[in-house]
């Protein structure tokens, strides 16, 4: 490709609504131009790398013995309503209606299609077990579309879903899946850690998601892992053992105290010269649209996710002010946020974390403003029927695998793994005849892996102030040839021809033909990210062009030959 030719136009500023670097250089070095909000135009050098991406994926599927269809985009309603998800699914299903009025949707995912398929095409247990996937665009119409392809509305993944006979036949493919998205991950350049995750509210069920490490703001989850074994686990999923504490206020008897502004466990372990550890705290939060109220020691956070599974919501959010206020009228009380209590709250859901249990002598809201109980103990002053692991774990609490202090980062999800068992084929009676000639219900795994993320994810991972810095795996081109002087003769003649050797040995090559300066064409080689750049300059004179790598910034002077070598060795070794 001659870069005058090249379909680019790098910017000169980072795009004002770009957060992250992936999508402030994606923007600015001319690989993505945004439509509208979360859905993104694919430039040339951008589609280069989805197809690498897509291809490193789909040569791995395809060796872990899964094989490649493509689902419609657009899904009918009435195969959402089977598997009970029409209602559920929140408003990140995008519904629309066609000229008759039937209500269909934009696929965000294809549980429902492909479970249709093997429910008509896979009748006995000699057929199993299949894996199908598809790479294709998705949609979500997600509250928060951000950090360009990292959270796009409109996206490309790579959905796969697996059947079998029963759980160990699941076993074995989700341990497969994981084996082939180590080497895509591997091979797209991507140092992954596997984490354990949370799988929603079905019980039983296990899920695992990859994790690109980073310590840029695009990391939107925390991972907990341990450094003596192999434990790590999404913040969503993650248990830990704690560190010992004080936890009997040793009040020698309950009684009601003033504590006048106390509204945060700060301002009341000041007042009562008491640590955050004799505290019980109580938070409200909304629930599917309903109240429920979180018991915790308060030293400690509410993971929302674990309460939400624990309630067996699918939608949670903290109460806000007014909301605490309305409740607080309906039950009779007058109390504020940092007074309230589980006392008299009959007919609302309390859940209590089982850092509770240990709980003696404590103090509690009740529900009064600027009141407290303080040497409240269980079962006397506080009637807990629910307890559940709902905390949030915090880096240095123990490891709980063995116990050693976990340590706490920032992880990108490329890709996640999921035994779903029966969940979609039990209720669209997805079944196959057993070799007793009985039915039984599929058991499924379904394992994704956002390909647009993962290309965004590598420019998070590889890049430095002056642009990105692509895996040769995944790059758009492999090089790029920069004469210094296009008028100068014998400088254009040796990129020429590298530019053609390289061509015939299979490497991906740009020549960057342009009447610029040479700042200006290097400046565009290390946004746009080329893993090599080859510089025929002045020194040509004496036999010799500069080869520099990006990844390293190493440089050196050698001749053509060894330069053009270098390249087509690394490119066969891919
Ligand atoms: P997240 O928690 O980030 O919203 P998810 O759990 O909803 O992800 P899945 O439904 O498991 O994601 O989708 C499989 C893969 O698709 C994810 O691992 C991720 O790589 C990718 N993905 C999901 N949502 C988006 C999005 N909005 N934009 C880009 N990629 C996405
Ligand atoms: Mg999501």
């Amino acid at each position: 490709m001659k870069m005058s030719k090249l379909f680019v136009q790098t910017l000169r500023e980072f795009p004002s609504d770009a957060e992250v670097v992936s999508h402030k250089m994606l923007a600015r070095a001319g690989y993505i131009r945004k439509l509208t909000s979360g859905v993104y135009n694919y430039l040339p050098l951008m589609w280069r790398v989805l197809k690498k991406v897509e291809n490193i994926v789909r040569e791995e599927m395809d060796r872990a013995g899964a094989q490649e269809l493509l689902m419609p985009f657009v899904q009918p309603k009435e195969l959402w309503e089977q598997s009970g998800r029409w209602e559920v699914y929140g408003r990140e299903l995008m519904r629309l209606k066609d000229r008759h009025n039937r209500e269909m949707c934009l696929g965000p995912t294809h549980e429902e299609i492909i479970t249709s398929i093997a429910r008509d095409g896979l009748k006995s247990y000699k057929q199993l077990p299949v894996n199908l996937y598809q790479i294709q665009s998705k949609f979500r119409d997600e509250v928060r579309p951000r950090f360009g392809l990292l959270r796009g509305r409109e996206f490309i993944m790579k959905d796969a879903y697996s059947f079998d006979t029963d759980e160990a036949g699941l076993d074995k493919e989700y341990q497969n899946m994981a084996q082939a998205y180590k080497r895509i991950f591997e091979r797209c350049g991507l140092d992954t850690k596997m984490v354990q995750s949370d799988s929603g509210a079905i019980g039983g069920s296990v899920s695992h998601e990859f994790m690109v490490i980073t310590d840029t703001d695009a990391g939107e989850n925390d991972v907990f892992y341990c450094e003596d074994c192999d434990y790590s686990a999404n913040s969503n999923h993650a248990i830990s053992t704690l560190v010992e504490a004080v936890t009997d206020g040793g009040y020698e008897k309950a009684e009601i105290v003033d504590t006048p502004n106390t509204k945060t466990i700060e301002e009341l372990c000041e007042f009562l010269k008491i640590p955050s550890t004799v505290i019980l705290k109580s938070l409200v939060y909304i629930v599917d649209k309903k109240p429920v109220i979180a018991l915790i020691r308060a030293d400690k956070e509410v993971e929302e996710t674990k309460l939400m599974n624990a309630v067996g919501g699918i939608d949670i959010r903290i109460a806000t002010a007014p909301e605490i206020e309305e409740l607080m009228i309906e039950k009779g009380f007058n109390a504020a946020k940092g007074f309230i209590g589980p006392k008299g709250m009959d007919g609302i859901r309390i859940i209590a974390d089982n850092t509770v249990k240990d709980m003696k002598n404590f103090v509690v809201g009740i529900n009064e403003a600027d009141k407290h109980l303080v040497g409240a103990n269980l079962g006397k002053d506080v009637i807990v029927e629910e307890y559940a692991d709902i905390r949030l774990v915090q880096a240095g609490e123990l490891c709980p695998q063995c116990g050693k202090p976990l340590k706490v980062t920032r992880g990108i999800e490329v890709g996640n793994i999921f035994k779903l068992g029966t969940k979609y084929s039990k209720p669209m009676n997805a079944v196959y005849l057993d070799k007793n000639g009985k039915t039984q219900p599929f058991v499924m795994g379904c394992y994704g892996i956002g390909i647009s993320r993962t290309a965004a994810a590598a420019v998070e991972a590889h890049h430095d102030e002056f642009g990105i810095k692509w895996p040769l795996a995944i790059a758009p081109y492999h090089v790029v040839i920069v004469p210094v002087n296009i008028q100068d003769e014998k400088q254009m003649e040796v990129a020429q021809s590298l530019y053609e050797k390289l061509l015939a040995n299979g490497v991906e090559a740009v020549l960057d033909d342009r009447d610029e300066r040479a700042g200006v064409k290097f400046k565009d080689a290390d946004l746009i990210g080329f893993p090599y750049r080859i510089t025929v300059g002045k020194t040509i004179s004496e036999g010799l062009v500069e080869y520099k790598v990006r990844e390293s910034g190493v440089q050196e002077k050698v001749t053509p030959e060894v330069a053009a070598q270098h390249v087509i060795d690394a490119v066969k070794a891919l």
